[in-house]
């Protein structure tokens, strides 16, 4: 890759020739790992990885590449830099991730390491956001040596100087300002980076990370001697300028949220007076068919009033602002993720963080200011393949922006009535 030559690493660096040396359970071999081939679809088996990456896939219960991993990885594991459009719930983690460790095995570093130098980084809007990529990274690098630590705000930030100092890192997960903060004292050093992943870049515009992004990606080598991959769910103007500064010659790719909103969730909305909105989402939820649902709204008060009441009418759910502690978003999450709390209600930034799968209804109970949130939101469910319902409230209040969200999925929306029966008690 581009910077295997110019990095300033003074360790010697030797692509691997036997790659099944590395393997770590012995016992291990591709054959217990069949796919067969199938028209249209790209597997991981022809991508020549390392045997530690292919049992970490195995172990993720992966197949097929996603459409996103297709048509990245062929390019990201020859090192290209690459700008790609593409939403949560399309696998762009796995993507980003499968071609940063293929890329860390095959060129290892001999020799002693510096603490705090990481070789691959990652730096994503969210406290959730990174957790989860951090969490996907752990599980897909079990079979390897490589060394996967995060830094987040909101987090104590000793524990995380203290699990920096344990040892050498191979991929940093940060949100950019807690990073930053390692940076200034001098706990995180940039100058080794390789591959550097700008995941969900307009949420990092939307919510002004941009000064703290560029500050840090200036302590990165230069773009010709890293590998840049950035990711967006949309390309502005201002995210299409960014990207020209910090990649280069990227290889340019796109998946259109249709593919993953209309294929795999199944969109309603429902005409709901702003008086009836309650009362239409607690009998919805006591409908036998929720499993787990996750309810948007767009305010936090309006999220903790909404928790607290249904709650109280013998719904157990559970609430996920960024009003909420993060040590307490954590545990939260888990008891959705274990199915304890059935219904999580959440605000935009804070349902971003929720990468679980199996959830079966999304509720918008406003529609989203930002109509790209919409994607996102209904992005929840139907996830990886399964399927999902997202029902939209639309009311007095908020009902003007269907045209536009018309435009942004370019199809027509049908406003239904509410059943009677979700009127009643
Ligand atoms: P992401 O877009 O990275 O949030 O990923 C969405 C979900 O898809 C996660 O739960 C991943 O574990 C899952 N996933 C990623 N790649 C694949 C794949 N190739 N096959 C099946 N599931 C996948």
């Amino acid at each position: 890759m581009q910077s295997q030559e110019t990095t300033e690493s003074n360790a010697k660096k030797t692509k691997t020739s036997n790659r099944q040396a590395k393997t770590r359970q012995e016992n291990w071999s591709i054959d217990s790992f069949q796919v067969p081939e199938a028209e249209g679809k790209l597997r991981f088996h022809d991508l020549d990885l390392p045997d530690e990456v292919m049992q970490g896939i195995q172990a993720q219960e992966y197949q097929y590449c996603s459409p996103i991993q297709a048509l990245t990885l062929p390019e990201s594991l020859q090192g290209m830099d690459i700008t790609g459009k593409a939403q949560t719930g399309s696998g762009k983690t796995a993507a980003f991730l499968i071609s940063i460790i293929t890329d860390l095995l095959d060129y290892p570093i001999e020799g002693p390491r510096r603490l705090g130098t990481p070789r691959a980084l990652i730096v994503a809007p969210t406290r959730e956001l990174v957790m989860q990529i951090a969490s996907d990274a752990d599980q897909l690098t079990r079979f390897t040596d490589c060394r996967v630590r995060q830094l987040v705000g909101g987090m104590d930030f000793e524990v995380q100087q203290k699990q920096l100092q344990k040892g050498h890192v191979d991929i940093l997960v940060a949100t950019p300002g807690r990073l930053l903060d390692f940076c200034r004292r001098g706990y995180v050093n940039l100058r080794e980076v390789e591959v550097l992943v700008l995941d969900e870049a307009d949420r990092m515009l939307s919510m002004g990370f941009i000064p703290d992004v560029r500050a840090i990606i200036r302590q990165t080598p230069k773009k010709q001697d890293r590998q840049t991959l950035l990711f967006s769910a949309t390309f502005s103007e201002q995210i299409l300028r960014l990207a020209e500064q910090w990649t280069f010659e990227p290889i340019h790719i796109e998946i259109e949220p249709e593919n993953l909103a209309a294929e795999s969730v199944e969109q309603r909305f429902l005409s709901v007076s702003s008086f009836d909105k309650y009362r239409v989402l607690l009998n919805s939820l006591r409908n036998g068919d929720v499993e787990r649902a996750i309810v948007f709204a767009n305010r936090r008060h309006v999220t903790r009033e909404l928790a607290e009441r249904l709650q109280r009418d013998g719904v157990s759910s559970a609430l996920l602002s960024g009003e909420v502690a993060q040590q307490k978003r954590v545990k939260t999450l888990e008891r959705f993720r274990t199915g304890e709390t059935p219904v999580m209600v959440a605000t935009d930034v804070a349902g971003r963080g929720i990468h679980v799968d199996g959830v079966s209804h999304v509720f918008n109970y406003d529609l989203p200011e930002e109509l790209e949130d919409y994607v996102h939101r209904i992005g929840r469910t139907g996830r990886a393949g399964a399927s999902g319902l997202a029902i939209s409230f639309a009311s007095e209040d908020d009902a003007f922006l269907l045209p536009d969200l018309e435009t942004l999925l370019g199809k027509p929306i049908t406003c239904e009535p509410v059943p009677q029966e979700l009127l009643e008690g």
